[in-house]
Order: C-alpha cells, then structure tokens, then sequence
C-alpha cells in the first residue's frame, strides 16, 4: 500500500481539527505539514523508486559517536550499556562488520559495568538493574564472540530479579528477554509475572508500564514480548491489542504514535511497529488448523502479508527520519540521536522483512523459551523494500531486536547445539 505510492491526495489525511485549537491539535498540525511537505515534494518529483537510505553516513554518525560523544550528553552517563547497544546493533543491522578494535573496546566497556554482586550497571560501580543488564546482553550478543558471552556471570545474574521485575512490565521483559538469551528462564524466575502483566492491559487493549496505567508502545512492546516468552499470550485481550496497534499508524505521516492522540515518533517504528511480527504469530497460532491450511482465507491472507502498512512505515522513516548529517531522527526539524537510531532502524528492518514463527517445527513439542526464540524465520519470499533495492538491511529478531543470526549464536553458546 504506501500513502505515496497510493493515489490519494496527501491533502485530504490531515486529521480533522475542530473550531477549538489546543496545544496538542495545533502541534498535530504542525507535524503533519512538516511531513506534507516533504511526501509532497517526493511525489512530485517521483522520488519514490529510488528514495534512498543514506547507509553510508548513518554508518558515519554511528563511528562519530563512538569515538566520543559531545559534553552535552552527559546525562546518557548513566546509560552506558544502552550506547553500547544503540551503536552497535546500529551498525550490525546496517551491514557494517565491527571491526576488532571496536570488540576488544566493547568488551572492555561493558566488562566494566557487570558488578560483583550480579548484573550491569548503567556506568562503572553503578547499581544493576533490569534495563541496564538488558541492553548489556543485547550488545553482547551483537559483538557475538566467545568472549563477550563468557564475560557474564550467570550464577548471579538474576539477583537482579526479584527487586526489579514487578515495577514495570519493561522490567520483565528485560530480564525475560536477557535470560532467554543466556538460558537462566525457571519456573522460579516466571513465577508470578504473566498474571500481573495481565493486569497491566487496560480497556483500549494497550499495556501499561504497571496496573492502571495508560498503555504505550514501549511498554506494550515489553508485556507482550514478554508473554511470548513465557507462552503466555493466551491470558492477554489480543484482538484488543490489536485494534489499539493498527489505530496507532498515522494516516498521513505513515509512521506511528506511542499512544493515542500523541504525535508520530520514529521510535514507535519499532515499539508499535515490533508488535505485528508478535500479534501475527500469535494470531496465526489461533486460527483453527483448516484456516492456517486454506491460504486462501481471508484471516491467513491478511496475516501473510502483515498487519500494518509496511510500505507507508518506510516512507516516513525514509523521507522523514533521516537527518542530511547522518543518524535517524524522532520527527522532521528534530536532531539525530542514537536512541533514535537504533529504533528507526529496527522498525525500518521489521517493515522490510516479514519474520514469521515456524509452527511447523514447533508442533507437538514441548520447547523451552531458548527453542522457541530459534524458531523465528526471515520469510525471504515476503521482502518489501522501498525505493532503491539496496535499502535492504539485515532481519532483527522480533522478541529481542538483536540480528537473527546473533540471537541463534548466543542461544547454541549457552544451550548448545539446537536442531531448529
Ligand atoms: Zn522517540
């Protein structure tokens, strides 16, 4: 589909503003000509065949950042491992091989966050927590060698679990997500979190950071992730939480809110866009076996090609969210940053390629939750890249959001080897 690509006027998606302008309708409106402007000037001057991504100085302001970043972000201290993780899974998704002095200084950094007692700190002698020790794995499994995997000490790397997991339902998930990866998922370590993810979903179908709370795309991401690992999904509203995903996709600008009613946000490519890879598993996996046969059903069709408008989130990522000085940006006018690199990227990637769950070697198993993370599959057969064809950049695995065949080495590393 695509908005450019269809045959609508650009002039009639303007969201419907009432005779009361408020603070939030008017920056709607500035949004949507920042972005009309832009598509307008593309359709007009046919870029949309070759609309290009500017690999090369994306892979430039990734290095940049890596050499040192400017004094004034020196708040993301505290961030350590997630710029670690932003910078490389940046490069590794872009089809930029780490060199190995960029290991041996990965290594070096992140052996420095890992405390004695359990887990990894946001910087040096910080206390570990859920997020930091998530985003410290993720990179680790992006440099992917021996020796970054045997840097973690798993015998006390779930400590971390029992202050952290009922805070927030991204707490869950990265916890879940890091000890999926490092084989350390128990019964003792699930016990407990899939019923109080439940209860974090809300009326509209989102999930909330915790019960009661107004459900957002990072954290729906991370409850509904985190149910997949566990094989849970079955306890959650899922034609809800689908109905709250695809209403999130903006109808001009082709990206997605975090919510409803908020502005369109490259990130949201992956946190919103990441949940269709999930929803369409899960989906498939409750069709009645003769609908997942028929290919022909209308439900299998649909889920086939995925439920989002892949090619409309391209465009905004690719006509919108690249900054002419490299990196990826939250909304025209802004400034680039890795964060939003990172996210822009995933999303660019999971609307490129459709990454589907093999039931077919899953059935009549009884496979843990390593197993299951293997047996995500990049449907080769189901690409749609938009603009140049060297666009295309590597699969992202739709539960961690680390590359395919990183997810499948660390796994065989610590389970060892799995025939999926
Ligand atoms: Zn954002």
């Amino acid at each position: 589909m695509g908005i450019l690509s269809g045959s609508r006027k650009l002039e009639e998606l303007f969201t419907n503003t009432d005779a009361l302008p408020t603070e939030s309708s008017k920056a709607q409106t500035d949004t949507e000509v920042s972005v009309y402007e832009l598509f307008k000037d593309a359709r007009d001057k046919k870029l949309i065949n070759t609309i290009k991504l500017n690999r090369g100085s994306h892979i430039k302001y990734v290095k940049d950042g890596l050499k040192g970043l400017p004094s004034y972000l020196v708040a993301l201290d505290a961030s350590k491992p997630w710029l670690c993780f932003w910078m490389l899974y940046s490069l590794d998704i872009l089809g930029d091989e780490l060199s190995q002095d960029l290991v041996k200084k990965g290594i070096s950094t992140i052996t420095k966050l890992q405390n004695p007692t359990g887990g990894f700190g946001g910087g040096p002698g910080q206390i570990s927590h859920a997020a930091a020790t998530y985003a410290a794995v993720n990179a680790l499994a992006t440099i992917g060698t021996k020796e970054a995997y045997d840097l973690i000490d798993r015998s006390k790397f779930l400590k971390i679990k029992n202050k952290f997991t009922f805070i927030f339902t991204s707490g869950a998930y990265c916890v879940l997500s890091a000890a999926t990866l490092t084989n350390l998922v128990t019964p003792e370590l699930t016990a407990g979190t899939a019923e109080w993810i439940k209860r974090c979903q809300n009326y509209d179908g989102g999930i909330g950071g915790e019960p009661g709370i107004e459900g957002h795309g990072g954290y729906t991401f991370c409850g509904l992730a985190a149910m997949e690992i566990m094989g849970k999904t079955d306890l959650l509203d899922i034609p809800l939480l689908l109905r709250w995903a695809t209403s999130l996709q903006m109808q001009l600008e082709g990206g997605f809110q975090g919510r409803p009613n908020k502005l369109v946000d490259g990130c949201y490519s992956f946190w919103v866009g990441g949940l269709f890879p999930l929803l369409e598993a899960i989906m498939t996996r409750n069709l009645p076996e003769k609908d997942v046969e028929q290919s022909n059903s209308e439900v299998s069709k649909y889920i086939a090609q995925s439920l989002f408008d892949r090619e409309a989130l391209q465009e905004y990522i690719l006509i919108a969210c690249q900054s002419p000085k490299g990196g990826l940006i939250d909304k025209p006018k802004r400034g680039a940053d890795h964060y939003h690199t990172c996210y822009c990227l995933s999303g660019l990637s999971t609307a490129q390629h459709h990454v589907i769950y093999d039931f077919e070697r899953a059935k009549g198993k009884d496979l843990d939750s390593g197993a299951r993370s293997l047996l995500w599959k990049d449907d080769v057969t189901n690409r749609i890249v938009l603009g140049d064809p060297n666009n295309l950049i590597n699969s992202t695995h739709p539960i961690h959001n680390v590359a395919l065949p990183n997810v499948r080495k660390m796994i065989e590393h610590f389970y060892g080897e799995r025939n999926f």
